[in-house]
């Protein structure tokens, strides 16, 4: 089957948070032409943030004025106070006096926004290859190919490319050779992943960051009394720091600060705040852990261990459980322990979008960005590919983040429409064929 469509001004990778907040900054920043003819693909069948992670009793770690609109655009449509108004719980939410809503209703805001852009979305298709268009030996646009779970695919035309695909599953180089053992599963995919291993009695929490806490919180309260190992390489667990000097590093002007110093330094910044994001949960949350392991003290119970300062040297898998040999880092002690089940709360890799580019490698050099988040190309080179997500090491901590969703958004938004006119006036008329195979 064949139709023929406009060449995309570009298409977005992914339809997170990342490419709703530029689906609204172009919707109401009167960027209407290069909003209406973008496409947003995402590989879920429909909305979900973090699904396989949301659990009862979990919160925004964010306030929800840092939502994807309200830094930018108070006044927008898309705020987290117009979601509440319109769902009738302005005065209720007003009475839980809190800044942190739980991680169900913001899935349930950015679920209610993202169903605006219905229209500019496919759901259910996974990109899996982008090649270049040449004309007189220049690259003009994208061939953007993607796949639906029937393995069916699609081909598409685009101007320019915004890459917006979140962070994929850290798995430690011990657990690789596991891969598809349903007993060995990333944090990721724990909600789903817990319901396969209901039989199991003892489990492996391997981390020490708010996903982990949060699995081991959930796994102690469930009724099948897993009796959970936390494993950590760390000596113990640190909170976040969440206070407000710290804070300003998610400031939007500190972008432009980390932006400016050379690569040296914009590590140094990254390494000394990094405890504001990376393997530190919220104090309440360590709190309530501690008092698990308290309470079994006062029991003389013995069901959970609190297991600091470990390396995992080995894992094997066998008919009766995974084992893992670890090592205790103070004293040196190696030991051998068997578990039903091991999660890994290892956290995520930010350079997936490389393996989907690689067939424009050779154009994008070593993938460094500019100040407005564009991948720097040959000269021969014309689309704009964008990474939204992955420019935590140039841009600062806030870019995996929340916190300038609004503003990066903008700032994207009118990068794009700069070079949308530019295309307009070039190809006036032009007409694109997309190929539905
Ligand atoms: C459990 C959890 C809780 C968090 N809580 C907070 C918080 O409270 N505050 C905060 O600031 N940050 C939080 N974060 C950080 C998180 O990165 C951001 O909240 C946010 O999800 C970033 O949005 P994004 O759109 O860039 O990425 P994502 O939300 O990861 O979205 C990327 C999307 O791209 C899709 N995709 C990926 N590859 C493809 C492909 N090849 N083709 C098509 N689609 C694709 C994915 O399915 C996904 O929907 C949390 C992260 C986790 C894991």
């Amino acid at each position: 089957m064949q139709k023929t469509t406009p060449r995309h001004s570009f298409i977005g990778v992914g339809f997170g948070p990342s490419n709703i907040a530029l689906a609204i900054a172009l919707k109401e920043g009167g960027m209407d032409k290069l909003g209406n003819s973008a496409l947003f693909i995402e590989k879920q069948p429909e909305f979900s943030w973090h699904k396989h992670m949301m659990m009862d009793n979990t919160h925004m770690q964010i306030s929800f004025m840092k939502d994807l609109a309200t830094l930018h655009n108070p006044k927008s449509d898309f705020t987290f106070i117009n979601y509440l108004h319109q769902h009738n719980r302005l005065a209720d939410f007003i009475n839980l006096q809190t800044f942190y809503p739980s991680r169900h209703e913001f899935n349930d805001y950015l679920t209610w926004a993202a169903s605006h852009f219905d229209q500019q979305t496919r759901y259910g298709e996974e990109i899996f290859d982008v090649q270049p268009i040449i004309a007189n030996q220049q690259v003009v646009a994208l061939r953007v190919f993607s796949r639906d779970a029937s393995g069916q695919t699609f081909q598409r035309e685009a101007n320019n490319l915004v890459m917006s695909v979140g962070g994929s599953a850290y798995i430690p180089e011990q657990f690789r050779h596991l891969a598809g053992e349903s007993r060995v599963f990333h944090s990721n995919q724990y909600l789903q992943k817990i319901e396969l291993n209901r039989e199991a009695k003892k489990i492996a929490v391997i981390g020490a960051g708010q996903s982990a806490a949060e699995i081991f919180r959930n796994l102690h309260g469930r009724p099948e009394g897993y009796e959970v190992d936390f494993i950590m390489r760390a000596n113990s667990i640190k909170p976040s720091d969440d206070s407000p000097f710290v804070n300003e590093i998610f400031n939007a002007e500190f972008t432009d600060y980390v932006f400016s110093k050379n690569k040296a330094e914009r590590e140094s910044l990254v390494r000394e705040y990094r405890q504001t994001n990376y393997a530190c949960p919220d104090l309440p949350l360590i709190e309530e852990i501690y008092d698990v392991f308290y309470q079994q003290k006062v029991r003389k119970d013995e069901r959970h261990n609190f297991v600091p300062s470990t390396d995992i040297e080995t894992v094997v898998s066998d008919q009766q459980g995974v084992h893992l040999k670890v090592k205790n880092r103070r004293t040196g002690e190696q030991y051998i322990r068997t578990y039903d089940a091991v999660v890994l709360a290892t956290g995520y890799e930010r350079d997936h979008y490389k393996k989907l580019l690689r067939p424009l490698a050779s154009y994008l050099g070593d993938f460094e960005v500019d100040r407005d988040y564009c991948i720097k190309t040959n000269d021969n080179f014309q689309p704009k590919i964008v990474l939204q997500g992955a420019c935590e090491q140039s841009h600062g901590l806030s870019d995996t983040l929340l916190s300038l969703l609004a503003v990066r958004s903008q700032e994207i938004g009118q990068r794009l429409n700069k070079s949308n006119i530019n295309y307009s006036i070039n190809s006036e008329n032009s007409k694109k064929i997309e190929k539905v195979t």
